[in-house]
């Protein structure tokens, strides 16, 4: 799936829907899928829809049903995921291998995958087991840091040896896997994956560049997205970060369009799939976050621009739909936004 393509042409263009069923869809979710929908079908290339449920604490099946029905009302489809190609009446549980030759698009059925990737940094050294609990990271929660990334991880348990490793074992501690990011970097560049991307660090460790098709030029320390960032939990459960780049590198994902609450997660992102010896990674582009009336970002608490919740109270796809697209400038701005399908947006 990761052939480069013939010098001077563009690959196929590859996007994905990746939600997770931690909850019901909202409008800021819609809109962002509405995005990534409309750049995808604009260049006639192939949508993946990959169901995100790697946290088995928070993901439910009624969720997953949800979002499939949700994505149906708005007219949203897609070519390869769970179930596709079959009704989402028929696909109520995202828990079989879907359809397409990246099967299957639900985490929870790709967890072989995850472990063979730690496995091969593991080998590598890039990783260490991190003992510190959150009570003992949450007390260096007041240094700076910037958005919800929380303060970078200090680098506690990088140094351990073996018996201090031992020693924090039979204390009933439970590791979390952290990636070293500043090995990481370093191997990174000099195999050459990120050469491109980067430019050489400062006192502060490396950074990561991107050109972000919304947002422009971006650049950020690998200290301010969270420093030596966890790959596993001390649960056993595979980390967003690790889980996310194993599958846009293993599905071929050529452009990455979702919220801009994810902007810090794309430098990790960018630097684990380069260890993965992902040559081509995807092209970026973060939407804003929508607010409600007071100013706060939609989130899983606002029932009432829940999708279903619209649904219930009979707004039409159509109202929503159209409304999304004036709100990307998709229709003139000065008009009310008219009801419209999502082909009718496409240019
Ligand atoms: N599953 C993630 C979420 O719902 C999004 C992942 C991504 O787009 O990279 O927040």
């Amino acid at each position: 799936m990761n052939a480069a393509p013939a010098p001077g042409r563009q690959p196929h263009a590859r996007g994905r829907l990746a939600p997770s069923p931690t909850g019901f869809l909202h409008l800021g979710n819609a809109f962002a899928f509405l995005c990534a929908w409309l750049s995808i079908r604009k260049q006639s290339g192939t949508l993946v829809l990959r169901m995100e449920d790697i946290d088995p604490e928070r993901s439910r099946p009624e969720f997953a049903a949800a979002i499939l029905r949700d994505l149906d009302w708005l007219g949203l489809d897609w070519d390869e995921g769970p179930g596709a190609g079959e009704g989402p009446e028929t696909s109520s549980s995202c828990n079989m291998p879907g359809v397409g030759p990246c099967a299957p698009y639900t985490q929870s059925l790709r967890i072989e995958r995850y472990a063979s990737a730690l496995l091969r940094l593991e080998e590598r050294k890039l990783i260490y087991p991190c003992y510190c609990s959150r009570k003992e990271l949450r007390l260096l929660a007041s240094a700076p840091h910037i958005g919800d990334e929380g303060v970078p991880y200090p680098g506690i348990c990088r140094q351990l040896d073996d018996a201090g490793r031992r020693k924090r074992e039979r204390e009933g501690r439970r590791a979390c896997l952290r990636l070293d990011t500043e090995g990481a970097y370093a191997l990174a560049v000099a195999s050459g994956l990120l050469s491109q991307n980067t430019q050489s660090g400062d006192s502060r460790g490396a950074y990561l560049h991107f050109a972000d098709a919304v947002l422009g030029e971006q650049r950020f320390c690998l200290q301010d997205c969270g420093g030596d960032f966890a790959l596993r939990r001390s649960d056993g459960v595979v980390a967003y970060q690790l889980a996310v780049s194993v599958d846009d590198a293993a599905m071929g994902i050529t452009e990455v369009i979702r919220g801009e609450d994810l902007l810090l997660s794309t430098p990790r992102q960018l630097l684990l799939l380069a260890l993965l010896g992902c040559a081509r990674p995807p092209a970026y582009a973060h939407v804003p976050l929508l607010h409600d009336a007071h100013g706060m970002r939609l989130a899983k608490r606002h029932k009432s621009l829940e999708l279903r919740s619209l649904r219930a109270a009979g707004i039409r796809p159509e109202a929503v739909v159209g409304y999304l697209g004036w709100l990307a400038g998709l229709q003139a701005e000065e008009q009310s936004p008219l009801p419209a399908r999502a082909s009718e947006l496409l240019p």
